[in-house]
């Protein structure tokens, strides 16, 4: 069977919690189904762990459709007070009405729960061919602010400003986080990406953190490359990356260009890390509305995300299984969802990892 990624590890400097396989009571763990695709992969998730039997307890929650003022966003506060008690959770895609009034639920989620890391693996799946066989990098990116700070407005009529945040104190977690990561996972090396001779202050103090951070990790390789530099090295040859770290809004783009790589949206999972060990973990892709509803959707990056959630709780068993027969059936090739060139709906893929698990 195919070997286990390390790619696919969590590594939480402060694990809140620690579980045997023989714990008696189940874990309790926060679901948001999501918008679009979600509940269908959802779906997925829920079935293949009862198969393997895996001992989680699901608090569901969905998003609301009215504004609740105590988090100024449609995401209700009894739905972040769930991952604030359970300190874990598995989230589906969540529709962003393009400018609308209130805050991005995304935004909320992280901002409120301080998930100030997301790690986002991305290696090449055995027996499933793209351009290349060997890649295996992960992205972090930095999570609660950058181009993502939420501070726009109008300047004057046709002049808007779009604040750019960069805080010393996100900066040093997250490179901390990357080459903890980097460590606790047996890689070699930590590349910042940045734009600092443009964005010389901004990505400047970044770099500056990362630089520091760096000092203390002499046996991991550390580097910087310029953004723009950095998307044509990995279209060229992905496998001179490690492990990458970055400010926010380069993480999201960079991210879904390294899904380009080993076969697209449907395979790269997340998991967005925070302070005391929180971990929600969470597709990299978004509501897919083109095909929500239709039973197209591929779950494989949702699965692969929750595999991530069971690690981070130590649950290695149920994570190796479920790992395992996700891969297995990729590789065999019969229940290949569509967007893997295969035609199997998301059904019938489910009920094939769920026979192999
Ligand atoms: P998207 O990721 O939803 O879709 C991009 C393309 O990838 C589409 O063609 C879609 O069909 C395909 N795709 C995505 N996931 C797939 C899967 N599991 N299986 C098969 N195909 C898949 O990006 P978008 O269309 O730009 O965004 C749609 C909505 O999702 C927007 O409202 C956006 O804000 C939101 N979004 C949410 C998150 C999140 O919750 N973390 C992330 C990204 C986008």
């Amino acid at each position: 069977s195919p070997a286990v990624s390390s790619a696919g590890g969590v590594f939480s400097p402060a694990p809140s919690r620690s579980f045997s396989l023989e714990a008696a009571t189940p874990i309790r763990a926060t679901l948001f189904p999501g918008d679009g695709i979600g509940p269908e992969i959802a779906e997925s998730v829920k079935q293949v762990f009862n198969v393997a039997e895996v001992p989680i307890e699901w608090e569901e929650h969905f998003v609301g459709d009215k504004v609740d003022p105590r988090t100024n966003s449609i995401l209700t506060w009894e739905s972040l007070e769930s991952v604030q008690r359970n300190r874990v959770g598995l989230k589906g895609p969540m529709a962003t009405p393009i400018g609308k009034g209130h805050r991005s639920l995304n935004l909320t989620l992280r901002k409120e729960l301080g998930l100030y890391a997301n790690v986002r693996p991305c290696y090449s799946l055995p027996g499933y061919k793209t351009r290349y066989d060997d890649v295996d990098l992960v992205t972090i990116r930095e999570n609660t602010e950058g181009e993502y700070s939420g501070l726009e407005h109008q300047v004057v009529r046709g002049v808007v400003e779009s604040l750019k945040v960069i805080t010393r104190q996100a900066s040093l977690r997250v490179a901390e986080y990357a080459f903890h990561y980097a460590k606790a996972n047996g890689r070699q090396k930590v590349s910042a990406i940045h734009k600092a001779n443009i964005m010389r202050k901004t990505d400047g103090l970044f770099l500056k953190c990362c630089r520091e951070v760096a000092e203390k990790y002499p046996e991991i390789t550390y580097e910087e490359v310029i953004i723009d530099n950095c998307c044509m090295m990995l279209v060229k040859n992905p496998t001179v990356f490690d492990v990458l770290v970055m400010p926010n809004l380069y993480g999201d783009i960079i991210s879904d260009l390294c899904a380009g790589l080993i076969g697209g949206l449907g395979l790269t999972p997340s998991c967005n890390i925070g302070e005391g060990g929180i971990a929600l973990a969470e597709a990299v892709h978004g509501s897919a509305p083109d095909i929500a509803g239709k039973n197209l959707a591929n779950p494989t990056a949702l699965l692969l995300s929750s595999v991530m959630m069971l690690r981070h709780l130590n649950l290695n068993d149920k994570a190796d299984r479920i790992h395992n027969a996700i891969l297995n059936t990729i590789a065999e090739g019969k229940y290949r969802t569509v967007d893997l060139g295969g035609s199997a709906s998301t059904t019938d893929f489910t009920k094939a990892v769920a026979c192999t698990v």
